[in-house]
């Protein structure tokens, strides 16, 4: 970093603008990944649009490149500054305009923490529906530059329909306010669209108008215990066809819930191990014979054979207790040793066969490996995790891990399925990409780039070189 391109951002920010403190490039250089060593050159906080536009011209006069950084919870190294970027924080800009109930938005800047936003409408009765639980700490921005999901997709969908406008700064300092608070605008390609999911890649989102939706009725949590995937599958079925909303359908592996036992201390319901576990949160009937309903379909479920056992939490505190069993597994598995991640999906009618071969490629190719699988099962989205065996070398576990995911991927190639689901490309999945995009595609994709950051300034190395 030059000394004139450091004097300019003394002279013309406030003083609280920008930091060198190691502590602080240590901590705003990197994500949630933790693989990558941070090493930006300095990380500075703008308050508004204003100051991101004067920084974006700074940065391109000096070509210094730039990291956007949200609530830095991503899983694929996206936010990561390791070649002495500017980490651009928004997590001064985090101001939330009024709640308009007419037209169910609200607009907010981007680091405003999501879910800062869902306690921002609930008194309104309104929520905007991104929900994980990484939702105390990730941004709104973040959401959006990684087109987020979570735990609720099958009802809701991905963030991309829940985002009616967006404030865009391009690299060359340009304000876009890209389709306002419009259900309704067909006038051309929507560039809103490109954005969103782009990683920080083709533009910085400073403010957004987001869609809301209303705080759904009482919620019921139940947990299921059954065989395998092929089980998880039929119960899927049976639930899609049941007269009730369903706004969540996760599964776990029965190692997953060890691990939740073990780290967070959390009891399992059941007495008997099982091999898979199903929770699902469902949206009661409107009617006054809801708890008939629901109990005669869990009758109807339990008749059928393929469900072993289940139970529905009967107080808020017990569906958030189940919930922890579900949204406890990330974390609870991390603190087992060095894990290495997956994130894919595959069209649901593929996820019998597709959960059949996988686990015969690691049986048969990597029986070392244990796999720990748990997911978005409705989304058609898993989360497959290899641990690695206590006596196995690092190295010879990551070189392990390379091999293995080599072929996982041809795998979801065979099924049409993606390499990530939802966390992105970032760093992390890169050389990887080739497996769900097609070369032309991958070439449209560059040339994007090429249009809105000639430079390459723009949180250059992600997604593509
Ligand atoms: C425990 C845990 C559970 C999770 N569960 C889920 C889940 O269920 N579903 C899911 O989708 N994800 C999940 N995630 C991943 C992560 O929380 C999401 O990807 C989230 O959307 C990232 O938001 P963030 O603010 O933390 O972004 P960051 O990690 O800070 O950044 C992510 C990307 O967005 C870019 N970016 C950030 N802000 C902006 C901006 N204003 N303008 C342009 N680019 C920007 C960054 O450069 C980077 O490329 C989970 C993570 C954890 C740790």
């Amino acid at each position: 970093m030059s000394e004139s391109f450091l004097a300019s951002l003394k002279r013309d920010f406030p003083a609280d603008f920008l930091s060198q403190k190691p502590a602080d490039l240590e901590k705003y250089g990197k994500d949630w990944t933790k693989v990558y060593a941070p090493k930006p050159s300095i990380v500075v906080f703008p308050r508004n649009t204003d100051e991101v536009v004067r920084l974006v011209k700074l940065c391109a006069q000096n070509h210094m490149p730039l990291v956007p950084s949200g609530g830095r919870t991503g899983l694929s190294g996206g936010a990561v500054a390791a070649n002495g970027e500017v980490v651009l924080s928004f997590e001064k800009m985090n101001q939330m305009g009024p709640v308009d109930v007419l037209a169910q938005t609200v607009r907010v800047q981007a680091g405003a923490v999501t879910e800062a936003v869902h306690q921002h409408c609930a008194p309104h009765g309104l929520t905007w529906p991104i929900d994980f639980a990484s939702k105390g700490s990730s941004h709104v921005g973040g959401n959006i530059a990684t087109n987020a999901g979570g735990v609720k997709v099958i009802h809701y969908g991905m963030t991309r329909n829940w985002v009616l406008g967006l404030q865009v700064v391009t690299m060359n300092g340009e304000v876009l306010e890209l389709n306002g608070s419009l259900e309704k605008n067909n006038t051309g390609a929507d560039l809103r669209q490109l954005f969103i999911g782009s990683e920080g890649t083709l533009g910085i989102v400073t403010e957004a108008i987001l869609k809301l939706t209303r705080v759904p009725r009482q919620l019921d949590v139940f947990f299921f215990a059954v065989d395998d995937m092929s089980s998880v599958l039929k119960l899927f079925l049976e639930a899609r066809r049941a007269p009730f909303t369903l706004m969540a359908f996760e599964t776990l592996t029965h190692n997953c819930l060890e691990a939740v036992q073990d780290h967070l201390k959390l009891k399992s319901p059941f007495t008997q191990k099982y091999g898979a576990y199903v929770l699902m949160e469902v949206e009661r009937p409107d009617s006054e014979n809801a708890q008939t309903v629901l109990d005669q379909w869990l009758e109807g479920l339990f008749e059928k054979g393929f469900v072993h056992d289940g139970t529905l939490a009967q107080s808020p505190r017990e569906a958030r207790d189940l919930w922890s069993l579900r949204e406890g597994t990330p974390e609870s598995i991390y603190h087992r040793g060095l894990l290495h991640k997956n994130d894919i999906s595959l069209p649901i009618s593929s996820l019998e066969a597709f959960v059949r071969d996988m686990t015969e490629m690691y049986a048969s190719q990597h029986s070392g490996l244990e796999v720990y699988l748990f997911g978005h099962i409705g989304d058609g989205n898993l989360h497959v995790n290899t641990l690695k065996p206590a006596e196995m070398d690092r190295e010879v576990f990551l070189a392990q891990c390379v091999e293995a995911d080599r072929a996982l991927y041809e795998i979801i190639r065979k099924y049409h399925g993606s390499i990530s689901a939802e966390h992105g490309i970032g760093l992390l999945k890169k050389k990887w990409l080739d497996y769900t995009r097609a070369p032309a595609e991958i070439a449209l994709l560059k040339s994007l780039k090429q249009v809105f950051d000639p430079m390459n300034l723009l949180n250059p190395g992600k997604i593509f070189d």
